[in-house]
């Protein structure tokens, strides 16, 4: 009744709601001109796999720096830059900056298997986008076999023509596909043993709930699930936010392929990633037999 519209009306109208409605506008604002004041950057963090440890992977993560704004988290920014599209050319910035990196550490004697770009099911929609991720590699003079693009499971909802065909071109192309935070989205089982996805990541909320205190027997269950799935339709499992040694433990017990978390890094800046990696090359036991030591 009244009560009840009046209710909604003063939340519709509370400080807090209000606010936030001013700061995504000032975000919307702000993200049209951050591609042309270079206020984007990368971060990058290691993909290991369990079987010694070996670094497999980098996963470059956007960073925002607005000069009034401050620092902005993806998780804040990127639902906004879909939303208003802009996503599409930030994006491309992305897979170039993430390409031109990787290939310029191999230049200079580094090695760590790929280069992980997340991608939004909107970009996805984009009918160049096939073309531009493979113009991102042959520009930056990466292969595209070096290149795994993370979609979410949202992404593989859209089931058109057109996306059939996008994954089967980047397929033959040998650019690999991953779905990322596995286990938090809808999808379904039959269009993801049939589109070409090599790798599950499972999202950190289950590994957050595998060991110590916060230990839940549902996130134990979910991820056991999700490696035998990864198992049989003959994927990699790759699990994220693992920050403890036991976490680590429990996964490769669990038969879990490869591990990303701050227990081994922290997304970081490319120099400290640089030393991140020449670090861990001299330590005997974490080298790869292909790992250059600099
Ligand atoms: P994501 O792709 O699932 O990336 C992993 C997120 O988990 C990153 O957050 C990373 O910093 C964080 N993380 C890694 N290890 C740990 C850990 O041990 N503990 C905890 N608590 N967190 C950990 P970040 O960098 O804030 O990115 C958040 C999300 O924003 C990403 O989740 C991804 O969905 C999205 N994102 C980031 N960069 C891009 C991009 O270039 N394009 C698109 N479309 N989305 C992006
Ligand atoms: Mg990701
Ligand atoms: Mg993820
Ligand atoms: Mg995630």
């Amino acid at each position: 009744g009244a009560r009840q519209h009046g209710r909604n009306h003063i939340e519709f109208y509370s400080p807090d709601a209000w606010l936030r409605a001013r700061r995504r506008l000032e975000i919307e604002h702000a993200l049209r001109g951050a591609l042309e004041h270079e206020e984007f950057s990368l971060a990058y963090q290691p993909l290991i796999a369990l079987d010694g440890h070996g670094v497999c992977g980098i996963e470059a993560l956007l960073r925002w720096h607005h000069p009034e704004l401050g620092p902005c988290a993806p998780d804040e920014f990127i639902e906004i830059a879909e939303a208003t599209g802009d996503i599409v050319a930030i994006g491309e910035w992305v897979l170039r900056e993430a390409c031109r990196q990787a290939a310029a550490w191999y230049a200079a004697g580094l090695r760590f298997g790929r280069m992980s770009v997340n991608v939004s099911a909107v970009q996805l929609r984009d009918p160049g986008f096939t073309q531009r991720v493979l113009a991102a590699c042959s520009d930056a003079g990466w292969p595209a076999a070096g290149l795994e693009l993370e979609i979410t499971e949202s992404a593989l909802l859209l089931d058109t023509d057109a996306l059939w065909e996008c994954f089967g071109a980047l397929q033959s192309a040998g650019v690999a596909l991953a779905v990322d935070d596995f286990g938090t989205g809808f999808s379904s089982l039959s269009y993801l043993s049939r589109f070409p996805v090599g790798r599950l990541k499972i999202d950190r909320s289950f590994i957050a709930g595998l060991a110590g205190s916060d230990s839940t027997g549902r996130a134990v269950a979910v991820t056991r699930a999700i490696i035998h799935l990864g198992k049989a339709l003959r994927m990699q499992v790759l699990a994220e936010g693992v920050e403890s040694g036991e976490d680590e433990r429990l996964l490769r017990d669990y038969g879990c392929d490869e591990v990303q978390g701050y227990l081994y890094s922290r997304p970081l800046p490319p120099r400290e990633m640089v030393r991140w990696l020449q670090t861990r090359a001299l330590i005997p036991d974490t080298v790869e037999p292909r790992f250059a030591v600099i």
